[in-house]
């Protein structure tokens, strides 16, 4: 398997990157190297990068770790989180290109969580990975940005194609799916989701990945033209405008108080 998802602090993931021709691997989002190192030496891959999605503790915070168990690790991580990324090497920019053996990912720009936030798309992988913007069903607190600014992050993600899986930050998917069937309850494809994602849980199994078309069918923060999604809104504030960011704005308010 090319990308090897490990379990991080209380519901972080990072995620291993295979160059399954050389064995080289890179790590998305390291909060604890321990963790990581192991399974790394568990598979006998040999670790040459780090590729931080924003700077945030929970997906930096094993940086330092990392490099000083094995030196020369090229950390990457955006130009705009210089000096708080921690070990940080090089420095990108959207559409900056990142390497991990023969396997090349592309920067892409989707700030609002964090100004600098980045994601990472592996076309050879047919993947990318999202961090705290795009979650399973959600999309992360507009910490730094504005919802405008969230609104065209979501949208460059949501151009990739649709068979791309997304690997995100966080396991946040029963609880974002609890939210999104508030606001719309008679979507089909969400109430099967929901059901499955309770199941995987229980089961202690992992809800990722999913695609870039399945979230366009089941994330409230993609559906700003769901007539459901817009009616169930304008209920609860009946003063809201009828452009994309004014609902987008209203539901990730409701999502921060859920
Ligand atoms: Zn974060
Ligand atoms: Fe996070």
């Amino acid at each position: 398997m090319a990308i090897i998802p490990v379990p991080q602090l209380s519901d972080n993931y990072a995620y291993l990157v295979v160059d399954e021709a050389s064995g080289e691997c890179g790590v998305v989002d390291c909060a604890e190297a321990g963790k990581v190192i192991a399974e790394v030496e568990r598979r006998k891959l040999k670790l040459i990068a780090v590729l931080p999605t924003h700077y945030h503790f929970d997906h930096v915070g094993g940086n330092e770790d990392l490099v000083r168990a094995i030196p020369g690790l090229r950390v990457y991580g955006a130009r705009g989180e210089r000096g708080r990324i921690p070990a940080q090497t090089h420095p990108v920019d959207d559409g900056d290109t990142v390497e991990v053996g023969s396997l090349r990912g592309r920067v892409i720009g989707i700030p609002a969580h964090t100004n600098g936030h980045i994601a990472y798309h592996f076309p050879q992988l047919n993947a990318v990975f999202t961090g705290d913007t795009l979650f399973i069903a959600g999309c992360g607190r507009v910490f730094e940005g504005k919802a405008q600014t969230m609104v065209d992050s979501l949208a460059k993600l949501a151009a990739l194609p649709d068979g791309t899986q997304v690997y995100c930050g966080h396991e946040y998917t029963e609880k974002n799916l609890r939210f999104a069937l508030t606001l719309e309850p008679s979507n089909g494809a969400l109430k099967s989701k929901h059901e499955w994602a309770q199941k995987m849980r229980a089961e202690g199994k992992y809800t990722i990945p999913s695609t870039i078309g399945e979230e366009k069918r089941i994330n409230p923060f993609l559906r700003t033209d769901s007539a459901e999604l817009r009616a169930s809104l304008k209920k609860i504030d009946p003063s809201i405008g009828d452009d994309a960011v004014a609902i987008f704005a209203k539901a990730r308010e409701l999502k921060d108080r859920f």
